[in-house]
Formats: C-alpha cells, sequence, structure tokens
C-alpha cells in the first residue's frame, strides 16, 4: 500500500512511520532523512541543502521532487512505501501524483497525526536535534501551517486523522484501525 503521512514537526511521524512500516511490510521514506543523509555524506545536494534545514525552511520543490523521484523508483518501494515529511506542499503532491501515475499507482491514504502546538514544540526541544532550537521549531510550525496544512484539503477524500498523543502504541493501534477502515492497510 502507498501511505503518505502528514502532520506538525513534532507530531511523531518518525516515530509511528518506523512501527507502521514493519507492520505493513513497506519502507519507510523520510525526506528528512533523505536530507540529512545527503548533508553527511557532503554532496552536493547536501551542500545546497543544508542551509534550508539548518533554518526550518523547505528545501526547493525541484531539489526535493528529484530526491524522491529516485528514491521511489528504486525497487523496495514498488510495491508500497509509507512516505514520511513528503509531499509538504500541493506542487510537491501534484508532482507525487503524476509520478505514480506512470506506473498505474495512486495514493491509498493520507495519515494525518494532530496534536496541540505546545505539546509537539515541547517534543520537539527534549529532542536536540540541531535544527531543533526555539526559534527553528516555531518557524517550522509556521511553515508547516502556511505551506503544508492546506494538502489536507487537497487529499480530502483519501484522509485518515488521528490524534496523536498519548502512548505511542496507542496511537499506532489508531493509525492501523483507521487505515483499515479506509481499506488502506
Ligand atoms: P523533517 O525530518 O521531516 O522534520 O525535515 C527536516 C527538514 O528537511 C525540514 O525542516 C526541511 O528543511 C527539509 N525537508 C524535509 N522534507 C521536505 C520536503 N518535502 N520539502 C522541502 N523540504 C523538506
Amino acid at each position: 500500500m502507498r501511505i503518505v503521512l502528514i502532520g506538525p514537526p513534532g507530531a511523531g511521524k518518525g516515530t509511528q512511520a518506523a512501527v507502521l512500516s514493519e507492520r505493513l511490510h513497506v519502507p519507510h521514506i523520510s525526506t528528512g532523512d533523505l536530507f540529512r543523509d545527503h548533508v553527511t555524506r557532503r554532496t552536493p545536494l547536501g551542500r545546497d541543502a543544508q542551509r534550508y534545514l539548518d533554518t526550518g525552511e523547505l528545501v526547493p520543490d525541484t531539489v526535493t521532487v528529484g530526491m524522491v523521484r529516485e528514491r521511489l523508483a528504486r525497487p523496495d518501494a514498488r510495491h508500497g512505501f509509507l512516505l514520511d515529511g513528503f509531499p509538504r506542499t500541493v506542487p510537491q503532491a501534484r508532482e507525487l501524483t503524476t509520478v505514480l501515475a506512470a506506473t498505474g499507482a495512486t495514493l491509498d491514504a493520507v495519515l494525518e497525526l494532530t496534536a496541540p502546538e505546545d505539546v509537539v514544540v515541547q517534543r520537539l526541544l527534549s529532542r536536540g536535534r540541531p535544527d531543533d532550537t526555539e526559534d527553528v521549531v516555531r518557524h517550522r510550525q509556521r511553515v508547516y501551517e502556511s505551506r503544508t496544512a492546506p494538502l489536507l484539503a487537497h487529499y480530502a477524500g483519501i484522509l485518515v486523522t488521528v490524534p496523536a498523543v498519548g502512548p505511542v502504541e496507542d496511537i499506532t493501534a489508531r493509525a492501523l484501525a483507521g487505515l483499515t477502515e479506509a481499506g488502506a492497510a
């Protein structure tokens, strides 16, 4: 199955994606992880992306879409995936539809994780990634609201919304129940 995870930074997308990917037997593809890997390996793409990651801005769509297109072409993603952190803009979503349509595929569901802003900000500040300073964390929330939240309307027909507060395994159970009900798991 082909699933996209959406939610504000700190909603626990990465945590849930790791668990769900095992349960559903599809690869977990995180654009944040892909970018951080490029930065660590000091590739040209990593050098271009670094300043966006450092400030919490979105990496330009052309760079991001090219990287995702390449990742989705790998054999392990042919029969399904859990996309974490992509798409993050409406143009990225349109590109994803086009990439999938080339092989006759479509998304099965978009899983939205919701949590109040003070909860997600606290989670991020205790996580300690280099881009988890208070200013950058707050900026990433604003970027989510203005650039990514419009995707919720775009995907209204296949949206599964799950409250992401409480124990990790309760959230996973809610997500699996929602995806099953939507016919996606
Ligand atoms: P994340 O690990 O999902 O929190 O992403 C970390 C950072 O990577 C973000 O703050 C952006 O700078 C960049 N990033 C990740 N995914 C995308 C995307 N789909 N489009 C643009 N930038 C992204």
